[in-house]
């Protein structure tokens, strides 16, 4: 696929979605989470929310060095890498990050 026809596809994901951004995480399906996800990597321009980093490189230096607790999430939490950030007060969703920023804003910040 070339990356103009990708492109076109995101963007016909992006407005096929029934609501607009942010949606409630938890009353998301899988498949909806999953096109959430991809609606926020394509509206952010595929950067991190958390780090501004591209979301398919590592994430930012100070998120790498950052010790964090493997034993707190899931097991699976990381193996994608890409996650969709939610607040866990409103259950809105917030937007696409990396899986160890994810890791990092519940272990440092309860987010
Ligand atoms: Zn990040």
């Amino acid at each position: 696929m070339s990356e103009n026809k990708d492109h076109g596809a995101k963007k016909k994901l992006f407005a096929s979605l029934a609501q607009p951004l942010p949606v409630h995480y938890p009353s998301l399906s899988s498949a909806m989470r999953k096109q959430v996800r991809e609606a926020y990597v394509y509206k952010q321009k595929g950067l991190c929310a958390h780090c501004n980093t591209k979301l398919i490189e590592e994430p930012d230096i100070l998120i790498q060095r950052a010790w964090i607790d493997e034993k707190l999430f899931p097991e699976g939490f990381f193996d994608h890498p890409i996650h969709l950030h939610h607040d866990h007060n409103t259950g809105k969703t917030i937007g696409a990050i990396h899986a160890r920023c994810n890791a990092y804003l519940w272990q440092y910040k309860g987010e």
